[in-house]
């Protein structure tokens, strides 16, 4: 099973896609990794979804991705004492730390850190933004605040702070929980939510080790001060407009997503590109025009990886969704347009042996008309390099390692595939030009390049270029 396509689909499984049927329907329709949303659904239902999608990986013979995306302190109001209040713009509102059974105008806000940072000026922004509030004063345990925009504040609410840092670990106790037994199960990558600062990746990463890549989703303003050091100590970022989206204004969204794929491209950090692209096929079986346009836009902006949150987790149209989403990244990518727009935004050099071989590997190949490029991998890293440069034909992926097979279904233009190790050179070349013409990718008559590091199975390494005619192997 080939895609015709360089990028990727990401799918978040729920209660609309969770059966073993629609999964291989969605992996037939394009998913290439899935995402369980441990914002939603018990231990026991992700265990299922990921012993079907497992199962499936078996039955296809293809690796699959499976991300697990973690809560992080998403903070929400607590209960308030009619269950709702709706209030006019100008009306003043108090929020306590405790006491739902305060007076009617008091909304519970359980959380101390947000008492302990938040400051006159600051906004609280409650259910997506819909409603807005200024802080006007404040004691150790209560917030008075001016409504700016009006509307109805229900019980459990999320709640936005776009300019507070708060002192808050990016990981709760249910974060460590569901974390424990994600990498039970063994996802092959976990989402950190609300990044805020490089600290986070470095308390996430000293619980997760190298058992699961780690992806940092930007959905904060503070994340985006120190964006560099994020990257660069993350496996994979996400996106998230979602919440992003509601932190900082609607205008500064597009621009800030161009920012961050172009960073992740240079930094060799796969990057996904997230939620409402395909919105009202929620409900709908088809998209709007403006939707299929912000797909295409990802697409040509040089993302790793697309994604669907609530359209294929709870919409009625979960495989058209991964349809729609397939043939419009196939038609960008086929634009005659989307060479030179991906070139235009190519990164410089970096100035080390493995990249200059993996950018040579790439030029080579367009000059010999390669079909497809045969990367080695340990670790991952050489496809990765390879896949910086946005070459015109497809990435063989060959690794040794399951996890690195199934991290790599994240990665623009690699077609992953686990096979035992290699050993010598006779072998590589065997192996590179067997696979290439049975997975599709080449005829005996073909050139292709291959691109390994030697001594082979040692991470890290890319120094190694050959040419070959795949009948000769
Ligand atoms: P979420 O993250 O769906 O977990 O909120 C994505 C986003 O905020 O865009
Ligand atoms: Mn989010």
């Amino acid at each position: 099973m080939r895609r015709y396509r360089r990028a990727k689909i990401v799918a978040t499984v729920g209660p609309a896609s969770s059966s073993p049927e629609m999964l291989k329907k969605l992996l037939e329709a394009g998913v290439d990794t899935f995402r369980l949303n441990f914002s939603h659904g018990t231990h026991d239902d992700h265990a299922k979804v990921h012993a079907a999608i497992r199962a499936l990986e078996a039955e296809v013979a293809r690796p699959i991705g499976i991300l697990q995306d973690l809560q992080g302190p998403k903070i929400r109001v607590g209960t308030i004492r009619d269950g709702k209040l709706t209030l006019k713009a100008g009306e003043k509102i108090r929020f306590v730390l405790s006491g739902s059974d305060g007076d009617q105008m008091s909304i519970p806000l359980p959380h101390p850190e947000i008492f302990a940072a938040i400051l006159p000026g600051h906004e609280l922004l409650i259910d997506d933004g819909r409603v807005r509030v200024r802080v006007t004063g404040l004691g150790d345990d209560w917030i008075e605040a001016e409504m700016m925009v009006g509307g109805v504040i229900s019980n459990r609410k999320g709640v936005n702070l776009p300019g507070t840092v708060l002192d808050l670990s990016p990981l709760t106790a249910k974060d460590r929980a569901d974390l424990a037994y994600g990498l039970e199960l063994g996802v092959d990558w976990v989402a950190l939510s609300f990044v805020q600062k490089p600290g986070d990746m470095i308390e996430a990463r000293g619980l997760i080790g190298d058992r699961a890549g780690l992806m940092a989703k930007i959905e904060k303003p503070a994340a985006l001060d120190q964006i560099e050091d994020i990257i660069r100590l993350s496996d994979a970022v996400m996106v998230a407009r979602g919440d992003l989206g509601v932190e900082i204004p609607h205008e500064f969204v597009p621009g800030r997503q161009k920012e961050l794929v172009r960073a992740c491209r240079l930094a060799v950090k796969p990057v996904i590109v997230a939620t409402q692209m395909l919105d009202s096929m929620v409900t709908a079986p088809t998209p709007t025009r403006a939707e299929a346009s912000d797909v295409a836009t990802a697409i040509y902006d040089g993302a790793d990886a697309v994604m669907l949150s609530a359209e294929s987790a709870t919409g009625s149209y979960p495989v058209e969704a991964v349809g729609m989403m397939d043939r419009i990244i196939k038609a960008t990518e086929q634009h005659k347009l989307y060479r030179s727009i991906i070139e235009a935004t190519r990164p410089g050099e970096e100035q080390t042996a493995p990249h200059a071989v993996a950018a040579a590997a790439a030029d080579l190949a367009e000059a010999v008309h390669a079909p497809a490029i045969v990367a080695f991998t340990s670790s991952g890293t050489t496809p990765a390099r390879i896949a910086r440069k946005r070459p015109p034909m497809p990435i063989v992926a060959i690794t040794p390692d399951a996890k690195v097979s199934r991290r790599l279904c994240l990665l623009w233009g690699a077609h992953s595939i686990l096979s035992d190790d290699i050993t010598t050179y006779e072998e590589m070349v065997q192996r590179a030009t067997a696979t290439a013409r049975s997975e599709g990718f080449a005829k005996p008559v073909d050139t292709i390049v291959i691109v390994a590091g030697i001594p082979f199975a040692q991470a890290g390494t890319t120094n190694n270029l050959r040419v070959v005619q795949v009948g000769e192997g």
